[in-house]
């Protein structure tokens, strides 16, 4: 099972995506935690990658292709995979093509007030990545991870005048991604306005139904 979570930066396709993976028992490999792991280690990726990605700008297709190309060789792909954050352009979904065959592209959608409110009200943990949310799904302890006691911090591409370039990035590069996957037939939607927090069990039947349907 090979899927694509498509939706804007804050929809919540990464926390759908790990919920997917678990019942699925596939992987899920998200190109932006790939980088920030490669800032984090101090790579020459995560050197490239760290000004674009805290302004907001997309690291080049080349750069990301590269990164991904790898990570979907290894071996625990093999059972499938859920991919978040890429392919996040054209270039990059006409590479995808060129060396896996996708099952489904799932474009998450919500209202533009939901997106930013999930999207300002983020925290993620410094140590081990886990995301959480001031409302919709607050930690035990203010500013602490619930799974390994890390600091929670707001990331510095969350802060209110990143998001704003990061929402007319994925405009004007990523939307377009939609219309590709509709023409090959591979397009499903979701809306989904609901709160995690509350409407877990409901929001994940919607979202298995339309894998299982596929
Ligand atoms: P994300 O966690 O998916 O929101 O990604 C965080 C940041 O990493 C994005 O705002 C981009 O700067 C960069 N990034 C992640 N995935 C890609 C991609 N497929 N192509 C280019 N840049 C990406």
């Amino acid at each position: 099972m090979k899927i694509i979570a498509l939706g804007s930066p804050g929809v919540g396709k990464g926390t759908y995506a790990k919920l997917i993976v678990e019942k699925y028992g596939i992987i899920t490999i998200s190109s932006g935690d790939l980088f920030r792991e490669n800032i984090k280690n101090e790579t020459e990726l995560g050197k490239k990658a760290k000004e674009l990605i805290d302004a907001g700008h997309l690291v080049p297709d080349e750069i990301t292709i590269e990164m991904m190309k790898e990570r979907l060789s290894r071996e625990d792909t093999q059972k499938g995979f859920v991919l978040d954050g890429f392919p996040r352009t054209i270039p990059q979904a006409e590479a995808l093509a060129e060396f896996v065959e996708v099952d489904m592209a799932i474009n998450f959608k919500a209202d533009k007030e939901i997106i930013m409110q999930r999207l300002t009200g983020r925290r993620t943990c410094k140590k081990c990545a886990a995301t959480f949310h001031m409302v919709n799904l607050p930690p035990q302890v203010e500013g602490v991870c619930d799974k390994c006691e890390g600091e929670l911090i707001q990331r510095s591409d969350e802060l209110p005048e990143v998001i704003e370039e990061r929402l007319k990035v994925y405009e004007e590069q990523t939307a377009p991604l939609i219309d590709y996957y509709k023409e090959k037939g591979l397009l499903r939607e979701l809306t989904i306005n609901e709160d995690m927090g509350k409407y877990k069990d409901q929001i994940m039947e919607k979202v298995f139904t339309a894998i299982d349907n596929n």
